[in-house]
């Protein structure tokens, strides 16, 4: 009796190196590992059956024990105001996710989901409304961007950054796989400089990356400069307060390898003083980080209001004259909800009827 699909190898969630060994341990020769590569990364082969160049028989027998992540796109939403597009994908349990495709001059960058929902419950992100579903796997999180890679909207696909839907590093085998899988040559080839992985602070994850070394840009949701603060928005730190938070990025400060930029949105009365752009200009400097800006965007729960351009610009000079590379960037795709923290899986509880 064949094996059920979701126990079969999913191709997408295997390097290189493990496809060549897994052929060559089956006696085929490594020209058939680079056909497959070629279907999956060039071609966007959908599953083992499109794959032509292959004889039918060896279809066949690969098809009982292989398959490929088959994301089903049941929605799609363009940005009047930037072009951005968002895809809503259903996973093979029913499960929901959004992926989101960026245009910004020469760059193509996609957003990917790393779980279907998200434990951590960041006041300003409706993603974490509904708590965490579950993890995605390597696979699904490559797909993500093989299919916006494949996109008729994307020119070319210039940089992934895994900050959609979830926290990358409290998934992080799945997503540090996913990391290597885009970065490799024979795969979608993104250089190093070219993912990021986006952080809430989850300090167990922070040390496994810093002890992988792995190559890849940390962007780090800060959002505070004590904890107070901190904690009313981002529940983890309560878990991981910012000295545990600083003390594990300490390591990757000023490693090439690892590049680090804060995450920081501005919101009126709360983290956008100037005596809290001193204290955030400390802290990055310490850790050699560079500093994005964010506006608050809108979300389900209202409580909060964005920093008038004014004080953000501001905050901005404050943190550049203590010389800290600041920037203050735009929100994309806002009009489709496809800006940070909007991401929800549009009713990712709704189950799909054909689970
Ligand atoms: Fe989760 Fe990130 Fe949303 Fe926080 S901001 S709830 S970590 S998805």
């Amino acid at each position: 009796m064949p094996a059920p699909k979701e126990k079969l190898l999913d191709l997408l969630g295997m390097l290189p190196e493990e496809i060549d060994e897994l052929l060559a341990s089956e006696g085929l020769p490594p020209y058939r590992s680079r056909q497959i590569l070629d279907w999956l990364y060039q071609k966007d082969a959908r599953s083992i059956d499109k794959m032509t160049s292959l004889p039918k028989s060896l279809r066949e027998d690969l098809a009982a024990k292989y398959r490929i992540s088959d994301l089903r796109r049941v929605k799609v939403r363009l940005s009047d105001r930037d072009g951005s597009k968002k895809f809503l994908f259903v996973l093979r349990d029913g499960g929901r996710i959004e992926t989101v495709l960026m245009h910004d001059g020469e760059r193509d960058t996609v957003c990917v989901s790393t779980q279907v929902g998200c434990a951590f419950g960041c006041a300003f992100c409706a993603t974490g409304r509904g708590g965490l579903d579950r993890d995605l796997t390597a696979g699904e999180i490559v797909d993500q961007a093989r299919r916006a890679r494949f996109d008729e909207d994307a020119g070319r696909l210039t940089n992934v950054v895994l900050m959609g839907m979830g926290e990358p590093l409290a998934n992080y085998d799945a997503s540090a796989k996913a990391v290597r899988i885009i970065q490799h040559e024979k795969c979608l080839g993104l250089g190093k400089r070219r993912v990021t992985i986006s952080t809430a602070g989850y300090v167990p994850g922070i040390k496994r990356l810093a002890e992988d070394d792995l190559p890849v840009k940390l962007a780090i949701s800060l959002h505070a400069t004590d904890d107070k603060t901190r904690s009313r928005l981002m529940p983890i730190n309560r878990k991981y307060p910012m000295k545990k938070l600083l003390e594990a990025l300490r390591p990757l400060a000023g490693r090439t390898q690892t590049p680090l930029t804060i995450e920081y949105m501005l919101i009126e009365g709360l983290n956008d003083s100037l005596r809290q752009a001193r204290e955030l200009a400390r802290i990055c400097r310490s850790l050699s980080a560079k500093v994005n800006l964010l506006s608050l965007n809108p979300s389900p729960s209202g409580k909060f209001s964005p920093t008038p351009k004014e004080q953000a610009l501001r905050f901005q000079k404050t943190l550049r004259e203590a010389d800290v590379l600041a920037f203050i960037r735009k929100s994309r795709g806002l009009d489709i909800e496809a800006a940070c923290g909007q991401l929800s899986g549009a009713a990712s509880r709704v189950r799909d009827s054909r689970r």
